[in-house]
Order: C-alpha cells, then sequence, then structure tokens
C-alpha cells in the first residue's frame, strides 16, 4: 500500500536498458515517496497522442525505436519538472538518455530548480538496474500495457488474472507499438550506443549506484529504497 514519506527526496534518475523494469520500480518509488513519477516515453507519447508540433516529428522516430533528437526534449522536460508536484522531488524514468540531456539536466537542476539560498545543490541520486540481455528479451516481447491505467504486464512473467485483460479496469491490454521484435532489437542497439555514455557521465561524476534488477520486483525496489534513504539529501 502506498506509504508516504514526507520531507524532500529530491530527483532520482532511473537509468538501465529497456526491459529493466524502470516504469514498474518508477511507479512504486512514485507511491512510497508521494512524488511523481516523470516518463519521457509517455510524455511524448501524449504529444503524438494530441498530434502537437512534437508529437508529428516525434511519431515516426519512435515508431522506429530511434532516440528523438536531444533538442526537442528539453521544452518538455523543463516545463514539467517546473510543474509545483516535482517540488520535493520527482524520478525520472526514461531520461536522460544521453550523455548531452544528462549535462542539461544537472544544469537545470543547478542553476533554476532548486531555491538558490540552500546550500547544497541537489543533483540527481542514479540508480542504474541492470539485468541479463536474454531476460531482457524475455521481458520485453512478453510486456502488455493497459491502455486506460498504464499498468504494465508480463504475458511470460507476470500475467494478468484472465488472458489479456487488466486486472484493475478489465480493458484489453495492448502491445506497445516499440515492443515488437524488429523495434526491440533497435532500442536495444540505440541504448548500447547511446545510453551507455548517460552512466560513464554519473560514474565519473562518483553519482552512480546499481542495482541488480534480476531479482524479484520486490527485492529490486528494497535495493532502490535502501539506496534512496541513504542518499536523499533531506534538501
Ligand atoms: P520509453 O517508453 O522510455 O521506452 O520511450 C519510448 C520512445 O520514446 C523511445 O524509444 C524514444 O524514441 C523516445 N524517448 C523517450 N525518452 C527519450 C529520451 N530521453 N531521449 C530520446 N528519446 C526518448
Amino acid at each position: 500500500m502506498a506509504e508516504e514519506i514526507s520531507g524532500s527526496i529530491g530527483p532520482i534518475v532511473l537509468l538501465g536498458p529497456p526491459g529493466a523494469g524502470k516504469g514498474t520500480q518508477a511507479k512504486l518509488i512514485a507511491e512510497k515517496y508521494g512524488i511523481p513519477q516523470i516518463s519521457t516515453g509517455d510524455l511524448l507519447r501524449q504529444h503524438v497522442k494530441d498530434a502537437t508540433g512534437l508529437g508529428l516529428l516525434a511519431k515516426d522516430i519512435m515508431a522506429r525505436g530511434e532516440l528523438v533528437p536531444d533538442e526537442l526534449l528539453y521544452d518538455m522536460v523543463a516545463q514539467r519538472l517546473r510543474e509545483a508536484d516535482c517540488k520535493r522531488g520527482f524520478v525520472l524514468d526514461g531520461f536522460p538518455r544521453t550523455a548531452a540531456q544528462a549535462g542539461w539536466l544537472d544544469a537545470f537542476l543547478e542553476h533554476e530548480f532548486f531555491e538558490k539560498s540552500r546550500d547544497k545543490k541537489c543533483l540527481p541520486i542514479v540508480i542504474r538496474i541492470d539485468v541479463d540481455y536474454n531476460d531482457l528479451i524475455l521481458r520485453l516481447t512478453g510486456r502488455r500495457t493497459c491502455p486506460v491505467c498504464g499498468r504494465i504486464y508480463n504475458v511470460h512473467l507476470q500475467p494478468p488474472r484472465v488472458d489479456e485483460l487488466c486486472d484493475i479496469d478489465g480493458s484489453k491490454l495492448v502491445i506497445r507499438n516499440d515492443d515488437r521484435p524488429e523495434v526491440i532489437r533497435e532500442r536495444l542497439h540505440a541504448y548500447e550506443q547511446q545510453t551507455k555514455p548517460v552512466a560513464d557521465y554519473y560514474q565519473d561524476k562518483g553519482r552512480l549506484v546499481s542495482v541488480n534488477g534480476s531479482l524479484p520486483a520486490e527485492q529490486v525496489s528494497e535495493q532502490i529504497f535502501r539506496v534512496i534513504e541513504s542518499r536523499a539529501w533531506g534538501c
């Protein structure tokens, strides 16, 4: 059950390949600490659905499993982080995905996010969820999402009670367009090429913590909660 913890948590960044469980863990973190989960994938999908200018630019790129160019994302992310519910902290899932985005995020947080009077800058707690390649393939090919509540299932590992239907609202589960096998390969390739440097960026700054993402989801979250509680700045 949601167990809200008061006080500031600060920004949390979850890293890891597609299928590592970032979305699931981000939801659990958001629930436990009472902070919003911000997924750039979800924000972009909403833009595509609403056919905004950004959505029209991003649509084909996303369908191919490639990364949307950095400059297209910054306004969207800045706008979301300026909303009032982010003041105590937030958990980012799917951003940053390139070293340039990581640099942009640090600069944004330092220059405009936290009140200038604070003596500690709240740079993100960065947690990488590590998962074996074969496990990733199984997770990605089995993933189904509820189009209504966003709950994620896996037909191999975590099936719904009734085949193809959401346990919560009974909606018909869908396969995300980018969870098709050929797109999965491209997404894992994009991760190797572009997102590994993000981990290197944070590692070089001594801010990267890794957790074992091959364990059951509750054990992964226990590791993550321990990291957050040992590193939250109280800022
Ligand atoms: P996700 O739901 O996080 O797997 O994101 C779905 C798709 O949205 C990705 O395959 C990219 O095309 C795009 N996307 C999401 N976040 C980013 C990001 N930080 N940088 C570039 N593209 C992104």
